[in-house]
């Protein structure tokens, strides 16, 4: 009987032993600090505990894409200037931050085909429906119900995270959300899916491909999820931080208690003397190298020829790592008098618009042109009118020359230029290329390549959460939370 007690008591222990859970990660490397890195390390302390040590490398300045620049002691946004409303995680950190949403000071957009505007919006809504349906029909009709069912579909990853569901690839994650048809918007261009859901060439040639030029200085052969995501942008409804949206990055990192390096990460290669895998960050800190053992590592900075290159070396069998092209886009924010006449206003007290989107046309010298509210908006506050100097922000495919200033400005005070690798260059679609892996190596995540799916900042911001509760999930062997199919019913039925 006794030897039967102990044989039970010692069996007990052993089911014990082995459900004992692995022991944390003792350190993990995020490199880059814009919003994906700053994310990705708040949403790992949220998983892993504040035991865990987390280290930010970043070899620029914290916010990446999302920055700021001073015109007469006033700041203005120079990279990323907008969010959606429907950007909940983005929602989530303002509030998490104590931050608050900027107030949106209203104004009017108009398209400019080289030669004249070919569309002019009013302060009339339903003004603006009439001449929508009067110049292309019904074309902004189905648009809008092709936008709209893309982002009903894409908002279904809020609830598949709060359940902390992660995808090992941007195609599964896709997937999950609007099965094979959200996968091939990846792979057919805007162009060729709005042409198939019956929209106009002409409202294409003259509102779309505007709105993707203005958003990605590229052309309607965008993949269709990249075009879907601009376009809802372009239907209203966007807010920026009080302060600089570059606030949620620094907020995010001190709240993570994140220990942040300002060091280029140059090579990350697989540490053998250990039983368990650990990874070596090497790194080149003001001409200093040096390097450190982690766990994990998650590079949440694009891969991209003229980028920070990172090498990864020693690597069994090797890593391929997804180096692509980038896509250049100038922003000029040009302190000065508009010239109104180009656009065909010689009186500039009457022309009324606030931005201009300049058409797909090869002679054109910008894609858009918007005149800036500062970052913090104070209540009395009203845009300047064009015959007054305003704070323009100017996009363009390459820095614009004196000439091409001359042309859209009367005279201005100062020019800055920041040039931007901003957006992948997505070159013509339907090449059924693959994305970019998630998993590089055991614990080596790569977060931006979700940029080839779509890029925005809440993009970057799924991305985030998915690799914490990917490396999370993986960690813990919970892979009961990886790649699940049919999570919209399995979720209805768990309720
Ligand atoms: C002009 C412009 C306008 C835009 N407009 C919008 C908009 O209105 N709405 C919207 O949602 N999105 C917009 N975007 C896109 C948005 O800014 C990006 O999708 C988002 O900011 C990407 O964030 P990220 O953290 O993934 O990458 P990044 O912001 O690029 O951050 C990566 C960071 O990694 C660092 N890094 C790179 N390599 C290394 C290395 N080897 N070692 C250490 N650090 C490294 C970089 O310095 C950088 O800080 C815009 C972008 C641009 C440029």
């Amino acid at each position: 009987m006794t030897t039967l007690i102990l044989l039970a008591a010692g069996l007990l222990q052993l089911c014990a032993g082995n459900q004992e859970p692995p022991p944390l990660p003792d350190r993990i490397a995020v490199v880059g600090a814009g919003i994906g890195g700053s994310a990705v390390t708040y949403f790992l302390q949220q998983q892993f505990g504040p035991q865990v040590q987390i280290d930010v490398y970043e070899a620029d300045r914290v916010g990446g894409r999302l920055a700021t620049l001073t015109v007469n002691n006033q700041q203005y946004e120079s990279g990323s200037p907008s969010i959606h409303s429907l950007n909940l995680h983005m929602q989530d950190f303002v509030k998490l931050l104590g931050l608050k949403q900027r107030r949106e000071v209203a104004g009017r957009s108009a398209i400019y085909n080289g030669d004249q505007l070919v569309l002019e919006e009013t302060d009339w809504y339903l003004l603006n429906l009439f001449r929508l349906w009067w110049h292309y029909g019904i074309s902004f009709l189905r648009l809008q119900m092709w936008v709209e069912e893309a982002m009903e579909k894409f908002m279904r990853i809020y609830k598949y995270q709060a359940h902390e569901y992660a995808f090992s690839s941007t195609e599964e994650l896709l997937r999950s959300l609007g099965g094979e048809h959200f996968v091939n918007m990846t792979q057919k261009s805007v162009a060729e899916s709005l042409l198939g859901i019956g929209v106009s060439q002409r409202f294409i040639d003259d509102v779309i491909s505007a709105v993707v030029k203005a958003n990605y200085g590229q052309s309607v052969a965008i993949p269709a999820l990249v075009g879907a995501m601009s376009l809802a942008g372009a239907q209203g409804n966007m807010w920026a931080v009080e302060g600089g949206n570059k606030l949620v990055c620094s907020g995010l990192l001190k709240l993570s208690k994140a220990n942040v390096l300002h060091a280029k990460v140059t090579a990350i290669s697989p540490h053998t003397s250990e039983k368990n895998p650990l990874y070596e960050v090497h790194y080149d800190q003001e001409g200093a190298r040096g390097s450190e053992l982690y766990n994990l590592v998650i590079v949440a900075a694009p891969l991209h020829k003229s980028g920070y290159q990172i090498s990864f070396s020693n690597f069994q069998p090797p890593i391929q790592a997804p180096v692509h092209s980038y896509h250049r886009v100038v922003t000029s924010i040009v302190h000065g008098y508009l010239n109104a006449s180009y656009f065909g206003f010689p009186d500039p007290k009457l022309f009324p618009f606030t931005s201009v989107l300049s058409t797909d046309s090869p002679d054109s010298i910008f894609h858009s042109l918007e005149n800036l509210c500062p970052i913090n908006v104070s209540v009395g506050f009203r845009r300047k009118p064009p015959q007054e100097a305003a704070v323009w922000r100017v996009l363009s495919p390459r820095p614009l020359d004196r000439r091409e200033l001359k042309t859209l400005f009367k005279s201005y005070y100062s020019v800055q230029v920041i040039e931007w690798q901003a957006f992948p260059s997505y070159g013509s679609s339907g090449s059924s290329r693959p994305l970019p892996p998630i998993i590089l190596h055991d614990g080596v995540y790569y977060l931006s390549g979700v940029e080839w799916a779509a890029t925005s900042v809440e993009m970057s911001s799924v991305a985030a959460k998915n690799v914490a509760l990917l490396a999370f999930n993986r960690w813990f062997e919970r892979t009961g939370k990886i790649d699940q199919q049919d999570l919209l019913h399995k979720l209805k039925t768990e309720l």
